[in-house]
């Protein structure tokens, strides 16, 4: 988050400030501490949703010196546990984390390029799946991935 032009560095500092407070309350309100590695990986999956550990790593080790992977993965462990992002996990791929919860939303997967998209329910409230028998089951969640080819990659195909 660089600005060249120095008229727009008080704004971009103030809500850079203002998203770091925003930032700190939602750790803050599902029960956990504030640390820095908490904050700076919470923060970079704003920026990049449905990321993997290895994504955010990257994201933030510049930030965090100190930090490692095992790190990561610790903070997004302790994250999925309080419901603070919710962890996907795609056949084939790393998990994948985002910070949209709690809405039972689905994605579209490119099987191609691995782009991920979110689609919201197909119909009604969460769950949005009803089996045909629940055999008993309190059913909390459903979830669903569409697999298929984005729509850059279907032009790609088609024009090679
Ligand atoms: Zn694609
Ligand atoms: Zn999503």
């Amino acid at each position: 988050m660089t600005t060249t032009r120095a008229s727009h560095d008080g704004a971009a500092l103030r809500l850079a400030a203002a998203d770091a407070s925003l930032i700190a309350d939602s750790i803050r309100s599902a029960g956990l501490k504030v640390t820095a590695p908490r904050l700076a990986v919470l923060r970079a999956l704003t920026g990049m949703p449905h990321s993997s550990a290895d994504a955010l790593f990257g994201a933030v080790r510049s930030d965090l010196p100190g930090t490692s992977l095992q790190a990561v993965y610790g903070v997004l462990s302790s994250f999925s546990t309080a419901g603070l992002v919710r962890k996907i996990e795609p056949a084939g791929s790393p998990a994948l984390f985002e910070r949209r919860v709690g809405d039972n939303h689905h994605h579209l997967v490119c099987t191609r390029c691995n782009v991920v998209h979110d689609v919201d329910c197909v119909v009604g409230h969460a769950p949005c799946l009803t089996p045909a028998d629940a055999l008993g089951f309190d059913v909390r969640a459903a979830e669903v991935i569409y697999w298929g080819l984005c729509a850059s990659c279907q032009a790609e195909t088609a024009h090679p």
